[in-house]
């Protein structure tokens, strides 16, 4: 067994190289879903599916990582530890809990070291009804000239302007307009699409073959960037708020 440094990575390529080992160690089948662009030294990008326990198991443990691409050295850290820990494993055997490890969702992002997609997505806004009106997010519309400056570095004038968006509104209310997420700006920040995403078609496509048969799916979608260094922050969506 490996020690918890030893499953971390620096890169995709290694992270990958790591995570696919990691499953073959274990032997387990890898369904590597191969994404049409290439990482930043040629190499294949890829959202890899691993599942331990038979298709028709009644509970499901979904562990992913790299929504947000540059997380995913995080969250691959703690796939590849997982995959090589037999006492975890054995406990979701003995509890008939399937495992599927889903390896970079956003692989574009992941290798190239950014947190969205090829298509400027922030892939966790891009799970919305594309068939309906888009959200509006008129307080991002304001920020965003101010937010990309045509110029950059930003000029001492665009430093100002933002300064004073700052003091009016204040920095909680200008960090939800920006992180809310926005539709109208595809070269914007916290863009969600105006489509689903290589990703999001790609997960669809997964879940409906992996999941259709489990009674109860429980989900750990692994990120990184909030709260302390070090800690593992819960952020818990669900029908049952016990
Ligand atoms: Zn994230």
């Amino acid at each position: 067994m490996i020690g918890i440094p030893q499953a971390f990575a620096a890169s995709y390529a290694q992270a990958r190289a790591q995570f696919v080992g990691a499953a073959a160690v274990a032997g387990l089948a890898l369904q590597p879903q191969v994404h049409p662009l290439c990482g930043p030294n040629g190499e294949t990008l890829a959202l890899d599916v691993v599942r331990e326990g038979p298709l028709d198991a009644p509970r499901l443990l979904i562990v992913s990582s790299g929504c947000h691409g540059v997380e995913g050295l995080c969250g691959s850290g703690v796939q590849v530890f997982a995959l090589q820990d037999g006492e975890w494993r054995a406990k979701a055997r003995a509890q008939r809990v399937a495992v599927l490890y889903l390896h970079a969702l956003n692989p574009y992002g992941f290798a190239h070291l950014r947190r969205v997609t090829h298509e400027n997505v922030d892939l966790n806004r891009n799970f919305v009804d594309f068939s309906q009106p888009l959200p509006a997010n008129p307080a991002y519309s304001a920020l965003h000239p101010v937010l990309l400056p045509p110029e950059w570095p930003p000029s001492e004038a665009n430093t100002q302007a933002l300064l004073g968006l700052l003091n009016a509104h204040g920095l909680q209310a200008l960090q939800a307009a920006i992180t809310r997420g926005q539709y109208q700006h595809p070269d914007g920040l916290y863009f969600g699409g105006t489509a689903p995403t290589w990703s999001n078609r790609t997960l669809r496509a997964v879940l409906r073959r992996e999941g259709a048969r489990a009674e109860r799916i429980a989900w750990v979608d692994l990120h990184t960037g909030l709260g302390p260094s070090g800690h593992g922050e819960r952020i818990h969506a669900g029908r049952d708020e016990a």
